[in-house]
């Protein structure tokens, strides 16, 4: 039995114990993980700015976002309406007599969790892949991420204390360190394998798709990979609000180096001279912006070929470019532009390029604009910036807007994901392999499980979910009703 074979194995004893555990101990259990990364945070947050060259406030401010999202989790299982408990009651007078059904959601079994670059916190070790999967009532093993490997060991450690402390199976959470290709290949491919959760590039989530679906049992990967955000500038709002969105989107750019999956990549408009006046106004606003080290060699020299590449194109224009030249490792903020027919052409122009650049696309007309977004491929996020006439004028524009993305948003940046019950963090593919789930969010928790019905069933032999007293007091329908109360 070779590492991953074992560590399989091991999560599988682990599944068959922890799924039979009350909501409220696993609901325990993800408090005790939040309370134990707290009482680290001294000592994870100096590790996680070694490894990341994120800033202190930034990682300050994702440890608690890591903590409060295991904290909704729990709440969100103690609760307990998230299984979907729906109930059909038998009608034995009715021709043919109607079965007793009743259906909740299940966890499906040992998870996989590949930690992410760039939050080594919040979508990493403990962060929400495998948060809402330990709800779920799933065991995880994570893959931690090499950039910030002993980071990713150090919130496993709280996590086995929490383990200790409530008791829950020894390898409810278990830790892998090593390359994706070999050890996180094999993980995906263990037959023992239910689910893979991950969030990174385009070609590591598609890789792991593929893995996943070469198997004899092919399995979900819940991959969020790549997206450029596409924000749509209205004329009235460019003649009105330049200077303040200028200022703004510089800021959105260049944010954490434009290391967010929502960083807005590119900035969509109708050709006019408020267009011109904004565009100067952003070139000299990332003009100011300072360079700043990127997480890791591979993503700054990934970005630095990805800038050159971009710059390189036939008919792009650079107009405003960090005035301080960038350090070692530090990333250099640019934007440029490039019109519209030569945009269309050119497929390079529809690639990421994960870091603080953005393209603006100049249209000649808002029939372009419509085909630049058609042409466009699925997207966490996309943006419209517009005043209310600019929204009576192009309700056909927002509406295909709405078919683009996970999340569309008015008058704000994409950057900033508030974790809470209605958020998308998701998208059509390539933004996403599943553009039916959110990674972030309450409803994350769905991508772990699985609809079981049971018919027939005693009262005694149903889940508590099911049971007619319904002791777990939560809603239900029930013949077609919503209602909390017993049957
Ligand atoms: P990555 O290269 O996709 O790696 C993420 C994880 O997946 C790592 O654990 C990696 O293993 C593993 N992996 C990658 N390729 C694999 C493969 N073919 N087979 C099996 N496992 C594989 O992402 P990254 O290191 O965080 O950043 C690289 C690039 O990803 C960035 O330049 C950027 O373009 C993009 N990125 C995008 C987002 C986003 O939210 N859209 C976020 C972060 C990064 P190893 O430990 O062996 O590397």
């Amino acid at each position: 039995m070779n590492d991953i074979d074992m560590v399989m194995q091991n999560a599988r004893h682990a599944f068959n114990s922890y799924k039979t555990l009350s909501p409220a101990k696993r609901a325990g259990f993800l408090n005790e993980i939040a309370a134990a990364i707290e009482a680290a945070r001294e000592l994870l947050i100096p590790v996680a700015h070694e490894e990341s060259n994120l800033p202190l406030p930034r990682l300050n401010g994702e440890l608690s976002r890591t903590t409060n999202q295991l904290k909704m989790f729990a709440r969100l299982i103690e609760e307990g309406s998230w299984v979907e408990a729906a109930i059909d009651t038998a009608d034995a007078t009715r021709t043919p007599p109607k079965p007793d059904t009743r259906k909740m959601l299940l966890p499906a079994g040992p998870v996989v969790v590949f930690g992410a670059s760039n939050f080594p916190f919040a979508f990493s070790t403990a962060g929400g892949d495998t948060a809402s999967a330990l709800a779920s009532g799933s065991s995880v093993v994570i893959k931690g991420h090499s950039a910030h490997a002993k980071t990713s060991q150090l919130v496993f450690e709280a996590m086995q204390k929490a383990i200790t402390k409530t008791g829950v199976h020894t390898h409810t959470v278990q830790h892998v360190l090593g390359s994706g290709s070999t050890a996180g290949k094999a993980l995906v491919v263990h037959p023992n394998t239910t689910a893979v959760g991950f969030t990174g590039s385009f070609s590591g989530g598609k890789a792991l798709w593929e893995y996943a679906n070469q198997r004899e049992t092919p399995i979900p990967v819940f991959a969020e990979m790549s997206s450029i955000n596409p924000v749509v500038f209205l004329p009235d709002t460019l003649q009105q609000n330049s200077a303040a969105l200028a200022k703004s989107y510089a800021a959105s750019i260049a944010l954490g180096m434009g290391q967010f999956c929502t960083n807005p990549g590119l900035l969509l408009a109708v050709q006019s001279d408020a267009l011109d006046n904004f565009l100067t106004l952003l070139g000299n606003e990332i003009t100011q912006t300072l360079p700043q080290k990127m997480l890791h060699s591979g993503i700054h020299a990934a970005y630095s070929k990805g800038l050159d590449a971009a710059l390189s194109q036939k008919g792009i224009e650079k107009i405003g470019q960090a005035a301080k030249a960038p350090g070692e490792g530090e990333a250099f903020p640019t934007v440029a532009k490039v019109k519209a027919n030569i945009f269309l052409q050119n497929p390079h122009f529809r690639e990421e390029v994960f870091g603080p650049y953005s393209l603006a696309v100049c249209c000649d007309s808002k029939e372009e604009l419509i085909v630049v977004l058609k042409q466009l491929k699925g997207q966490l996020t996309t943006t419209v910036m517009a005043t209310d006439a600019d929204i009576t004028a192009h309700q056909d524009v927002i509406d295909l807007q709405t078919t683009l993305a996970g999340r569309i948003i008015l008058n704000d940046v994409p950057t900033g994901v508030e974790v809470c019950a209605s958020m998308v963090h998701g998208g059509p593919y390539p933004a996403t392999t599943d553009g039916r789930f959110t990674s972030v969010g309450t409803t994350a928790i769905k991508r772990w499980v699985r609809p079981v019905c049971f018919q027939g069933f005693k009262n005694s032999m149903l889940p508590d979910a099911l049971k007619n007293g319904n002791p777990q007091n939560i809603w239900r329908i029930v013949n077609n009703e919503w209602t909390n109360a017993a049957i």
